[in-house]
């Protein structure tokens, strides 16, 4: 029952949360953000340089954080990171499916070596890492898809990406149908434009135009890494206990405006 000193913000003392794509934009935010919310935090990455500065930036901040560099594409090297993961800490409470990946092209000329690469990061890495994470998890453990605008709309040269983003969500409701009865909850966040290498790489390129962007968006700016970690900490912490299966747009009301002019 709450009480009037019970504490209902996120909080995430002793448990173990994994985040892919911890090294960089929205994952090392949220790595960062379950630090400070008392986790216990393992972060996974390929660029293994990357991974050691993310360690030592933490360590220099007096905080702790176990990276293990793998392609989540790659079975073998997923096994062997979730492995790791169990010999060292037993279980594991918390996992975001945060890391993806895009291109952006037109779908007539669209190689489908690059869209196969696409659903293998974005969707069955999903799935995998899910599968890895829950056969360790206890009751009242936690996963946080990340999903994306791009899970609700089309978008012209990113039909790889769309269809990609759209089956997290077909994942995160499924699974979470699946995984109640273990006492797994499965929930997605769905951001819009955050600033990250991702998209700055797009905003350099022109693909992406900032005045459009922040035009269409009510809160007249671009998101920032930082601007998820409360949503994620929240699906992942027990004040989230009775959510499974939903998904939580970040995005500035972006979605929500149908008006134009
Ligand atoms: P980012 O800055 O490009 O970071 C992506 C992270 O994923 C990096 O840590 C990257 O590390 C890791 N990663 C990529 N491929 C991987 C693989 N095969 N195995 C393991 N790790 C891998 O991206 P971001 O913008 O923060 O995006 C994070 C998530 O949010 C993605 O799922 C993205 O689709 C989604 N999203 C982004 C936006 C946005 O506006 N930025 C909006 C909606 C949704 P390595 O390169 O070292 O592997």
């Amino acid at each position: 029952m709450t009480e009037w000193n019970s504490a209902t913000t996120p909080d995430l003392t002793g448990k173990v949360i994994v985040v892919t794509g911890g090294s960089r934009g929205m994952g090392l935010a949220m790595a960062k953000g379950a630090h400070a919310a008392g986790a216990t935090v393992i972060v996974l990455a390929r660029d293994s340089a990357r991974l050691a500065t993310v360690v030592a930036e933490a360590e220099a901040a007096g905080a702790r954080v176990q990276a293990i560099a793998a392609d989540l594409a790659d079975d073998a090297m997923r096994d062997d990171a979730f492995a790791q993961i169990i010999a060292d800490h037993g279980r594991i409470d918390g996992l975001v499916n945060n890391a993806g990946v895009t291109k952006v092209a037109p779908s007539i000329d669209y190689a489908l070596a690059d869209l196969r690469r696409i659903l293998e990061v974005n969707v069955t890495a999903v799935f995998a890492c899910s599968q890895a994470a829950a056969r360790a998890m206890p009751e009242g453990g936690s996963i946080v898809n990340t999903a994306s605008l791009s899970s609700f709309i089309g978008q012209p040269e990113r039909a790889a990406y769309v269809a990609s983003k759209t089956a997290v969500l077909g994942l995160t409701r499924a699974l979470a149908v699946e995984w109640g009865e273990r006492g797994i909850r499965v929930n997605a966040i769905a951001p819009g434009y955050i600033e990250t290498d991702l998209t700055g790489d797009l905003l350099r390129r022109g693909v992406l135009d900032r005045g459009a962007i922040e035009g269409r968006t009510p809160v007249r700016r671009f998101g920032r890494s930082d601007d998820v970690v409360g949503a994620t900490l929240f699906l992942l912490s027990d004040a989230s206990s009775f959510i499974s299966g939903a998904t939580l747009s970040i995005d500035g009301g972006w979605l929500a405006n149908g008006y134009f002019r």
